[in-house]
């Protein structure tokens, strides 16, 4: 962590160098496909959000997505903010237990686990990249290319720890694999953060989801818990005025 932190502060001056001397062989026209690759990524991370992890979830358990997503807000601030699934990790286990109802014993597994080796956003980021890369540089992907491309990225995320920025480092090993210019990554770098940022959502979001659908086939759900839509937002606030008055 504290090697990413070092690369992350120098890391603007790099990506200035290597972004004006990209730009003066691409051309300026890389700008606006660069707002493409924003857009695409986004947008495929909050439908793989809303409509993938929701669907699994509805299959799997019955449970009510929407309230599952309501439920979610909390955990996908922090991690909107922090971009960091691990410093999430608290957060992502008080809403499971406390406002999810799924037991501590599947939640302290099954959490983080999820936040060190299920990052569905970060592979998502992964193969987008790739393909704009290739694109960028005018290098045609073949059928395997492309197979290799959803392996490595999908390996690679999994090798990703749950700190900011990290799944670009890793980047490097997919761009690797099917032989594109590691120079690539230069390009998206002044994008990544906001997209380290909705990923890092996505990824805590898929983690809440799995938790909910162990601890359903585990037995081992409150789901009136669940249904209450303000379950657990009271636990934590302590009642001063009572406890002077008792004491
Ligand atoms: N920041 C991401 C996470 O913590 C990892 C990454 O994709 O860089 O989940």
């Amino acid at each position: 962590m504290k090697l990413v932190a070092l690369l992350m502060n120098i890391a603007p001056y790099g990506v200035f160098c290597l972004m004006a001397k990209l730009f003066t062989t691409i051309g300026l026209d890389a700008i606006y496909s660069l707002a493409e690759y924003f857009l695409v990524l986004a947008g495929t991370l909050i439908l793989h959000a809303t409509l993938v992890y929701t669907g699994i979830l509805k299959a799997f358990t019955g449970l009510s997505p929407l309230t599952f997503l309501k439920k979610m807000e909390d955990a996908v601030m922090f991690a909107f903010s922090t971009a960091s699934s691990n410093a999430t990790i608290p957060v992502t286990m008080e809403t499971a237990t406390h406002k999810m109802g799924v037991s501590n014993r599947i939640a302290s597994f099954t959490v983080p686990l999820g936040a060190t080796v299920n990052m569905d956003g970060t592979a998502i980021m992964q193969g987008v990249a790739t393909v704009f890369i290739a694109q960028a540089f005018n290098i045609d992907l073949t059928l395997a290319d492309y197979m290799s491309v959803i392996l490595t990225a999908t390996l690679a995320s999994v090798g990703t720890a749950g700190v900011p920025g990290v799944g670009l480092v890793m980047l490097a090993m997919v761009l690797n694999q099917v032989g594109l210019p590691l120079e690539g990554i230069a390009l998206i770098m002044g994008v990544d953060r906001l997209l380290d940022m909705i990923r890092t959502a996505v990824n805590i979001t898929g983690d809440c989801m799995v938790t909910c659908v162990v601890a359903k086939s585990e037995g081992a759900m409150d789901v009136e818990r669940f249904n209450d839509i303000h379950a657990g937002e009271t636990e934590e606030n302590v009642d001063f005025h009572k406890l002077s008055h008792d004491y």
